[in-house]
């Protein structure tokens, strides 16, 4: 049976790169919600533009947003999906409670990634992306830890977290996860 994953973590953690790497060696749907929101700036509509201003300034896009994009996409599948970049927040992960719920689909394991602070720094600012400078970084990491990173204690109290040291090479991490997916 296929499952319902989420991945977990800082920015710069590996989280898009495993999610990609699993979601096609196991046929899973992958979510990104970062990905998402940036093919809606690519099509430069007026909301596009409002969302390019908010992801370039390192701070999160609106929750109600971001839930509309998640719902449109989960509805289009009933297989196994891996979420990646949601829930960021509190709120974001009791919405995602309450629609998982509606479409029957329950969330199996929350997988969490992590590595030290400034290897992160330097593998974004390697990455190159238009959000990737350091001081929008910091910012991000800065809203990481403030709002997101309690989501570790909540899905921990659920019973399906699972820690995955980040600080190996890509094959290692993705087996790791693959065993204790299974
Ligand atoms: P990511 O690709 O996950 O690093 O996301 C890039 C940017 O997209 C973030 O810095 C936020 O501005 C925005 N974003 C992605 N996911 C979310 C989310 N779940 N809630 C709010 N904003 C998000």
């Amino acid at each position: 049976m296929k499952k319902h994953l989420l991945f977990l973590g800082p920015p710069g953690a590996g989280k898009g790169t495993q999610a990609s790497f699993i979601s096609e060696s196991n046929d899973y749907l992958h979510l990104s919600t970062g990905e998402l929101l940036r093919q809606e700036v690519e099509k430069k509509t007026t909301l596009g533009i409002q969302i390019k201003e908010i992801i370039n300034s390192g701070k999160l896009v609106d929750d109600e947003l971001v839930l509309e994009i998640v719902k449109q996409n989960l509805a289009l599948s009933k297989e196994g999906w891996i979420l990646d970049g949601y829930p960021r927040n509190i709120s974001q992960a009791d919405s995602l409670a309450k629609v998982l719920d509606e479409l029957n689909q329950p969330l199996e394991k929350v997988f969490y990634l992590n590595l030290n602070e400034e290897i992160l720094v330097k593998r974004l600012i390697n990455r190159g992306r238009a959000d990737d400078n350091e001081k929008i970084i910091r910012t991000r990491l800065d809203i990481y830890k403030e709002t997101t990173q309690p989501l570790i204690a909540y899905y921990k109290n659920l019973n399906i977290l699972e820690y995955i040291d980040g600080d190996r090479d890509l094959k290692t991490i993705s087996d790791d996860i693959k065993q204790k997916m299974a």
